[in-house]
């Protein structure tokens, strides 16, 4: 800005798609973004590229509300994120790119003496397994915090205190996707945008050739990270039903306001699932449910504006007169058990990353981090062992909603 922007290069090439890739990565959102730049800087691979139908983010990479914690219990679960987190706590410094990452507190409501018992026991556990900065706040500490809530004891849902973890918080989405590609880029990857998968031609048990909008692709191996459109790419690959359903999450932005909401505030435990936090432009970023059913529109529906104003309202009484400025929509692949698939498929040279339901942004560097690994090496790291689809064949479910012990 200050140079009048003169002599700014592109952040990342724009290159013609060679006929010849050794990994190929479906999906230029967060997960493929991450996978590739992990797969060149931690493995040290060359010759791969990243196919976005659209442009970098234009998914849910740039659609979500940006939340960022680890407040997960269950086992592999907890140690994931509580790996995401650290991770994202130095993204900034390892891709040379200001992500914006603010741990300004994720501030989970209880409204039962039931909802205080569970996240207790869910905070305890995090505090014993490596996640210390796990805790439960009385109403008088959460009133010292935010002040401003609604109190009232004749609430639908009266506050009783709160879950909190202090090194959550938010992140700038848009500069996550910018600063991996640009890493991933300058590590030789091709990253070719308006590049649709729209065909996928198979060799016996592997994927021989991608057929794109800018022509075949033969490729050696081949990730499918596409978030909503993964039944779509598994249908093409010819290969039969998944455990995850295309939905639409909704979410929303007001118009700017003074300095109103330091941390992020979630209503969801045993009440309504709502949650909000302040952009740096002022905006009141926030959400709720999903649309529930099924569809791979990126738009939604009046009914959720509805909905979720009134929790807003509910919770911060204050909001009444703020305008809205925007809502828009993404498509969230949502898993049977709330938990995301990392793994190796039926075919031989096809890696799957998807089922982020609510809560892929935060999952971003783990997921990232442990897909290369397993895209690189072959096999699953120990930790995402578990993060298979025939996990509900052995019985395993790792219910966690995607949304940890509260939403988002
Ligand atoms: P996407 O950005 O959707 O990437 C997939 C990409 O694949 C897209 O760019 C798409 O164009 C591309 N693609 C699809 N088909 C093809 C094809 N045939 N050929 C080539 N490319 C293709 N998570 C949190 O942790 N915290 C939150 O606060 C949060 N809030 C959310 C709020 C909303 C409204 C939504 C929608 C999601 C939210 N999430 C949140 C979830 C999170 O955004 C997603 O789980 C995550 O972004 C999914 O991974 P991705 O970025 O790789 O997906």
């Amino acid at each position: 800005g200050i140079t009048g922007q003169k002599g700014w290069g592109r952040q990342w090439r724009d290159p013609e798609p060679k006929p010849h890739y050794d990994i190929v990565i479906v999906g230029g959102g967060l997960h493929g973004l991450a996978t590739a730049y992990y797969l060149a800087a931690n493995h040290g691979l060359k010759n791969i590229a990243v196919l976005e139908k659209g442009w970098l983010g234009g998914g849910n990479a740039g659609r979500n509300t940006t939340i960022v914690r680890s407040n997960y219990a269950r086992p592999g679960n907890r140690e994931f994120y509580e790996h995401s987190l650290k991770l994202w706590e130095n993204l900034s410094h390892e891709l040379n790119y200001n992500v914006m990452f603010s741990q300004r507190s994720h501030i989970a409501l209880l409204h039962s003496p039931g909802a205080i018992d569970a996240a207790a026991r869910n905070y305890n556990t995090m505090r014993m397994t490596g996640t210390p900065d796990a805790e439960i706040w009385d109403l008088a500490a959460l009133k010292r915090a935010v002040p401003h809530l609604n109190y009232s004891d004749t609430a639908r849902f009266p506050i009783m205190g709160a879950a909190v973890q202090k090194r959550a918080g938010t992140a700038r989405h848009d500069a996550v996707a910018w600063g991996y590609a640009r890493g991933a880029d300058a590590h030789g990857v091709d990253i070719l945008q308006q590049c649709e998968v729209q065909g996928i031609a198979r060799d016996g048990d592997s994927v021989s050739t991608l057929e794109t909008s800018r022509g075949s692709i033969r490729a050696g191996k081949v990730a499918f990270a596409v978030a909503g459109n993964t039944s779509r790419l598994w249908n093409m690959a010819g290969l039969g039903k998944l455990p995850i359903e295309s939905h639409k999450l909704q979410a929303f932005v007001s118009e700017p306001l003074k300095p109103l909401l330091d941390q992020v505030v979630v209503f969801g435990i045993g009440g309504a699932h709502f949650y909000m936090s302040q952009s740096d432009k002022g905006g009141m970023v926030f959400g709720g449910d999903l649309d529930w059913y099924k569809s791979y529109a990126q738009r939604g529906n009046l009914p959720i504006v509805q909905d979720v104003s009134e929790a807003a309202m509910s919770i911060l009484p204050c909001l009444g007169r703020v305008k809205l400025l925007r809502h828009w929509s993404g498509l969230v692949d949502m898993s049977m058990d709330g938990t995301h698939f990392i793994c190796k498929t039926p075919l031989a040279n096809l890696y799957l990353n998807a089922g982020w339901n609510y809560g892929g942004f935060k999952a971003t560097p783990a997921s990232g981090w442990y897909f290369a690994d397993l895209i690189a090496n072959d096999r699953p790291h120990d930790r995402i062992r578990n993060y298979d689809l025939k996990r509900f064949e052995r019985g395993l479910q790792i219910d966690e909603r995607g949304a940890g012990p509260d939403p988002k």
